[in-house]
């Protein structure tokens, strides 16, 4: 069973809410935005006020770690419970830039409205996190000890894309040498469903070329004659979707359970019509017995990002040279982009229409995809904690873009259960201006890691062999 004093732990946290919160809106005084090296102070001296405080905590060997080139990062130890899990803690403390946004109040000033908090970070991902130290602080406070060995990781580059993670993970192995992750970054579909985020959309960009005509020509002379490049663009881009204009190829299957607790996710026609910004008079894509979860999370997709046909102003009676346009493919979880390339590049290349000259272009860095099934004890321990906490198990989510660590964590240890949650909720509106935090979410978040060290922590086949 899971440690004795669970229950008087998670009441201490429920307890000291107050206290939390405002150890958080310490934190988010710290201007730390990671994209503007005039804020590289300010990075560094919240890692090293976040390191001086897990020491504080009780935390062992609470150091700011660096590697050449990258902003600092923070980590800490807790390892008292041996024979019990280790679990890493990831989240990082740096903050999108607040510049030429319209806040209604200070960005970098903790603001209680309502039953939310406003501040840049709230909630991603300095609450995500700082709900760790909640549940932390209540245990150690109550009995003295931690159910589990938690190590914490605190990033500073997150929203620069990681590009330092992996040389951390590869300078300091054991700050990442763990039986259980939990990474803090991730959303829940509304304050009342917590998520957990179980794949990513991967990224392919493509360019594509026709070209038929050495210079332009009279199109009253040669048109029904000459095949016209702009023309032939179209009609291979049209080649690629369906009636409703959604990318017709690599579709994806998915499990017949995960379709149906798709449904469940809140995003009805109003949340679509709202957040989608939709004009009056136009309506969302139809669902063809797919819930709209599963279209943004499970299916390939594409965009036009750019095209070369002739522009508005350059008006005149010529067939072009040639055309191009930059399409954009979200690649469905399970799938890679070679996957994705190799069925457009089929349908393009099959007799492209007036027999133009097609070149296919790979543009940029591809995004790999994640999808990924989370079994075993840890899942059904965090399912309990969450049982508890919020009164249902955590609902499978995806996320529709890429996002760099958790595509990192998932290829270097993908054979650790990897719990990704977090505190953002679709109102949170991150990276934008008057991020919020929702507090039932803040502190059910918080009762969750209290009652998820207990139950990992009670998890024998969970700790390392040898
Ligand atoms: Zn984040």
């Amino acid at each position: 069973m899971a440690h004795p004093k669970t229950d008087a732990v998670a009441a201490r946290a429920a307890s000291q809410l107050e206290a939390t919160l405002a150890r958080l809106g310490e934190y988010l005084r710290f201007p730390a935005i990671s994209s503007d090296p005039a804020h590289a102070g300010d990075v560094r001296a919240l890692a090293e006020r976040i390191a001086k405080d897990l020491d504080a905590l009780g935390f062992a060997n609470a150091r700011v770690l660096e590697v050449a080139g990258a902003l600092p990062a923070v980590a800490a130890e807790w390892m008292k419970a041996p024979g019990k899990p280790t679990i890493v803690v990831y989240g990082h403390l740096d903050l999108q830039p607040v510049k030429n946004e319209p806040w209604d109040t200070d960005p970098h000033t903790l603001v209680k409205k309502g039953d939310r908090v406003y501040a840049r970070g709230s909630a991603d991902d300095m609450g995500g996190w700082v709900s760790h130290l909640g549940a932390i602080a209540a245990w150690l406070d109550v009995a003295g000890e931690l159910p589990c060995n938690i190590k914490l990781f605190i990033e500073g580059e997150e929203e620069i894309g990681s590009p330092n993670l992996e040389a951390y993970m590869d300078a300091f192995p054991d700050a990442f040498a763990a039986d259980v992750m939990i990474l803090t970054d991730c959303e829940n579909p509304s304050p009342t469903l917590p998520g957990l985020t179980v794949s990513l959309r991967g990224l392919l960009e493509l360019e594509i070329t026709c070209e038929s005509l050495k210079s332009d020509v009279h199109s009253g002379l040669w048109g029904n004659l000459l095949p016209d490049p702009s023309i032939a663009l179209m009609m291979l881009v049209s080649r690629l979707v369906d009636a409703d204009g959604r990318l017709a190829l690599g579709r994806q299957e998915v499990p017949a359970a995960w379709r149906e607790d798709a449904w469940n996710v809140p995003l009805t026609d109003d949340v679509i019509r709202s957040a989608g910004r939709l004009i009056d008079g136009v309506d969302r894509l139809p669902d063809h017995g797919k819930p709209p979860a599963e279209w943004i999370w499970r299916q390939p997709a594409v965009t036009v990002l750019s095209t070369s046909l002739p522009q508005p102003g350059h008006e005149k009676n010529a067939i072009r040279t040639k055309a191009s346009a930059v399409l954009s493919f979200r690649v469905a979880p399970g799938q890679t982009g070679d996957e994705l390339y190799a069925l457009v590049e089929k349908v393009l290349t099959t007799s492209p229409p007036g027999g133009v000259k097609l070149t296919i272009t790979r543009r940029g860095k591809p995004g790999h995809s994640w999808l990924y099934t989370p079994k075993g004890p840890a899942f059904e321990a965090a399912d309990r904690a969450y049982e508890r906490a919020w009164g249902r198990g955590l609902l499978q989510i995806g996320v529709g873009g890429t996002i760099p660590f958790v595509a990192l964590f998932g290829r270097r240890f993908g054979d650790l259960p990897l719990i990704l949650n977090g505190v953002m909720d679709p109102e949170t509106g991150a990276h934008g201006p008057n991020e919020s935090m929702h507090l039932g979410v803040f502190e059910k978040a918080i009762l969750a890691n209290v009652h998820l060290y207990a139950e990992l922590g009670a998890v024998e086949s969970l700790a390392k062999k040898g």
